[in-house]
């Protein structure tokens, strides 16, 4: 093995993972987006909650087999007790929902930073316990709210903060999806299995699984935090023990007013995230299946188009691309950028060196608010109440 510096400023960050084993989704997507930039390298991890399966699993992504251990507890331990220069920078966390708070607090207190899988935890208590045990910990905490990581996104937001868009009045943002039209956790899926199973997925379902990143992404655009909201939260499949559709009216700080629906029974959709935010001079829409382009629209002028990977935009959304435009670059990337803006955070950290320029990622306190939102939207749905946010 060749030497590699010790400064963590010259040398790739080491990264476990906790999940993604064989046949799962989300892990796999977290090693090509943190690996892309090369600043990164994946050294170990716990890949399956079937131990066998999971120390099997090294030879797939090519690590040592001693580093692929068999539970997350027996690899927070061993990494632990390895070398400074060997042990692992960053554990990633992307096993279903009910493990984010166990493996997280698990890693922290072992002295690991964590990347975390949304929604945070499965109810709003652990999530505030979990920011006490990141406060403690003192360590960087990153919330993988993918959306916030496209370039568009970002550049959404600096107008916003620019005051291109003026007082906010309206926003809107969807995301239907159609694949849990059906009771595919009844033929044994296993993404679908979880993820309606209130045990392993929390008391939310769609609410959890994409609402959460609606909501996210509206906090992420336009800083707006919801006073109160009224929820209809229905469960369209027979026999399904979680919500499968959710539409939601806003209240937002400022007066806004807001429309979020999340679906994952909507006929014919695929992953058809999108938002609309109203001001008094002007609006924004991003379509996340046509990422790299933004739409303005002001009253009696031409519609402006936004495009990716031009040196108009604003900072964020100029580091947040890597090619140059008209290639495309997505879900993937969006990853990457999350990835990038962790590793300048977790250098920082051990480095008190700060980046001159470096891209922001969501934290700890976006998995409290997320956690707030589920519950809110819960109660609103159980009391058919207007109810207010609850505190976070
Ligand atoms: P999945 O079922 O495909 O994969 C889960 C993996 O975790 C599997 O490999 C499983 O063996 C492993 N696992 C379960 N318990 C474990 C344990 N105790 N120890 C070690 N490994 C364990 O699920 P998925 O669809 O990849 O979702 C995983 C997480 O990612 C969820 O929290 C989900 O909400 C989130 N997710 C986020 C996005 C996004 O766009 N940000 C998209 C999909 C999923």
């Amino acid at each position: 093995m060749s030497a590699q510096s010790t400064d963590i400023h010259l040398r790739k960050l080491r990264m476990g993972m906790v999940g993604g084993g064989e046949g799962a989704f989300i892990g796999a997507v977290h090693r090509k987006g943190a690996l892309m930039d090369e600043q990164i390298e994946l050294v170990c991890g716990a890949f399956d909650e079937v131990p066998e399966r999971g120390r099997a699993f090294y030879s797939k992504v090519f690590i040592d087999p001693e580093r692929a251990y068999g539970t997350y507890r027996e690899m927070a331990e061993k990494e632990a007790a390895l070398p400074a220069d060997r042990r692992i920078d960053f554990v990633s966390i992307v096993t279903p929902n009910h493990m984010h708070f166990p493996v997280a607090e698990t890693f922290l207190e072992a002295g690991f930073h964590v990347i975390c899988e949304k929604p945070m935890t499965t109810s709003l208590e652990l999530a505030r316990q979990m920011r006490g045990i990141v406060e403690r910990a003192g360590k960087v905490f990153v919330l993988t709210h993918n959306y916030t990581g496209y370039p568009m996104a970002k550049q959404a937001r600096a107008l916003v903060q620019e005051g291109k868009i003026g007082e906010i009045k309206k926003v809107i943002v969807e995301y239907p999806q159609d694949w849990l039209l059906t009771r595919l956790e009844l033929q044994g899926q296993r993404q679908a299995l979880w993820r309606t199973d209130p045990k392993q997925s929390g008391p939310a379902g769609c609410l959890g699984d994409i609402g959460s990143h609606c909501a996210n992404l509206v906090h992420y655009i336009t800083g707006l935090e919801i006073d109160e909201l009224c929820a209809d939260v229905t469960t369209f499949a027979a026999g399904r023990l979680v919500d499968d559709d959710v539409n939601v009216l806003i209240h937002y700080s400022n007066g806004a007013r807001g429309i979020l629906h999340a679906s994952q029974i909507s006929a014919g959709e695929e992953n058809n995230l999108k938002i609309r935010v109203y001001g008094d001079k002007s609006s924004l829409y991003w379509s996340q299946e046509h990422p790299n382009y933004l739409y303005l629209y002001a009253p009696g002028a031409p519609v402006q188009i936004y495009r990716r990977g031009h040196d108009y935009l604003s900072p964020m959304a100029r580091l947040a691309a890597r090619i140059p435009p008209g290639h495309p670059e997505a879900y993937i990337e969006s990853f990457g950028n999350i990835y990038l803006a962790a590793a300048a955070s977790i250098r920082a950290a051990e480095s008190g060196v700060e980046p001159a320029e470096r891209l922001d990622h969501p934290g700890v306190e976006d998995g409290v608010r997320g956690l707030a939102f589920i519950e809110t939207v819960l109660e609103s749905g159980r009391t058919r109440q207007w109810t207010p946010f609850k505190e976070f």
